[in-house]
């Protein structure tokens, strides 16, 4: 069912709370931005809400100042960059205030002295360790600063907060800002979750990497049943090379994961899903930029005392022909360690062609297959890239995301 959206509410002159992710990274002291890609990501809605002559408040969380306020954490810098980007983006000043506290009479008295067309920031949620208790007091004296409430922050959207759950049962209705809408509307037809026309177009083919298959069990479970190929690549790799039968010699292993392993094999032959593992290794004779590195072919057993870093070119030549033919692609996880140029090449190579696959829809997910997008240059060819890491991975394996969940359903 879809849920409804910030496009279908009357917003005039209404106070609008909008719970967004501006968990930005900081410097050390907390003083300046480094990377405000979070706050560009919310400004359509922002716009949006703006151009609808809203009261617009602003909620959001930064870092983990584990319940207490903490200068460190505060979300004071984001006023200014958040008025530079307005303006931009705008073409006009916006008043952007502050309220150093998110609740009391502070952001009461802030907010009612807010005008239509007006943004009011207020202090980080987590400033109040009811915030992630989900406390219901304390969603309420939220609730009580508006009339509509609207999430845009899908990298919380995992969390029941009290500003991305709880507050939702005090107001009568809560809806899906843009960004929240793009990244369940990409997800979820990935997914088969829309409705009607919602089915993924097929072939559909998963990419999946990174360190650990632990990490990735319920995502590959969730995908087995839906896609015609799967992709793995990464440290996870080697744990499924391992079950196959192959030695591996350093590489990293899940020993107590071997079994579940073995089952994913089988689940993947018995539903039809090509499984393609890695058929060939950039070897490393320690975990160093400056290894020495060999390649490795084959299905023999690895070199006792080498490890695995990167996927060789015969796996890349492979996994690119998948990705070639793919109508839908999904990508969460490096191929290796991807943040050591001796072994990045694979990661690379997945990108571009994730990236020249121009006639699929490509959804690329989780901070490091992300980061790997951005390094290589192709970000603006894909189609969606997901701003929660955790988020999107709790997606893909199938569960129902909290703050998602609790927004208003739409009726016809
Ligand atoms: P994840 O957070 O599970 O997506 O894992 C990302 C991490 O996996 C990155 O830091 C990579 O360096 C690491 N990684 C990828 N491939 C390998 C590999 N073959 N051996 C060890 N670590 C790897």
């Amino acid at each position: 069912m879809p849920k409804l959206s910030i496009r279908d509410l009357e917003l005039k002159n209404k106070h609008v709370l909008m719970r967004v992710d501006f968990n930005v990274p900081l410097t050390e002291d907390g003083s300046e931005i480094t990377d405000d890609t979070r706050i560009r990501e919310t400004l359509p809605t922002i716009h949006y809400a703006l151009e609808q002559r809203a009261k617009l408040i602003l909620a959001s969380h930064l870092g983990r100042p584990k319940g207490k306020p903490n200068a460190k954490y505060s979300l004071r810098p984001v006023v200014d960059r958040l008025r530079i980007l307005l303006d931009h983006a705008i073409g006009e000043r916006i008043n952007v205030g502050f309220s150093p506290d998110c609740i009391g009479e502070i952001a009461a008295e802030l907010s009612r002295q807010l005008e239509s067309g007006q943004v009011l920031l207020l202090e980080n949620l987590r400033f109040h360790p009811e915030e992630e208790a989900n406390d219901p007091e304390f969603a309420a004296k939220l609730a009580s600063l508006c009339e509509v409430y609207v999430n845009d922050a899908f990298g919380t959207a995992h969390r029941a907060h009290a500003s991305t759950e709880g507050i939702t049962h005090h107001v009568r209705e809560a809806a899906a800002g843009l960004l929240m809408e793009k990244e369940i509307g990409y997800l979820g037809r990935a997914l088969g979750l829309g409705a009607g026309d919602g089915a993924p177009a097929k072939p559909f083919v998963a990419i999946l990497g990174g360190a650990k298959v632990s990490d990735k069990i319920g995502v590959i479970e969730n995908l087995l049943g839906k896609v015609d190929a799967l992709l793995i690549g990464g440290g996870m790799a080697y744990t499924f090379l391992k079950a196959k039968g192959q030695e591996v010699g350093k590489s990293l292993v899940e020993l107590d994961k071997l079994d579940l392993a073995a089952e994913m094999i089988a689940k993947a032959e018995k539903q039809g899903v090509r499984l393609l593992l890695p058929i060939d290794h950039v070897l490393a004779d320690r975990f160093a930029p400056d290894a020495k590195t060999e390649l490795f072919s084959g299905t023999g057993d690895f070199p006792e005392d080498w490890m695995a870093l990167d996927i060789g070119p015969e796996t890349i030549a492979a996994f690119a022909a998948e990705i070639a033919g793919a109508a839908t692609v999904v990508w969460n996880g490096p191929m290796g360690v991807f943040e050591l140029p001796a072994f990045a090449a694979g990661t690379t190579a997945v990108a571009e062609a994730v990236a020249a696959n121009q006639g699929a829809t490509t959804v690329v997910g989780g901070g490091d297959s992300v980061a790997a997008v951005q390094q290589t240059g192709v970000a603006a060819m894909i189609s969606h890239i997901s701003t929660g890491g955790g988020a999107s991975l709790e997606f893909l394996e199938g569960k129902k995301l909290p703050g998602v969940e609790a927004l208003t359903e739409k009726t016809a």
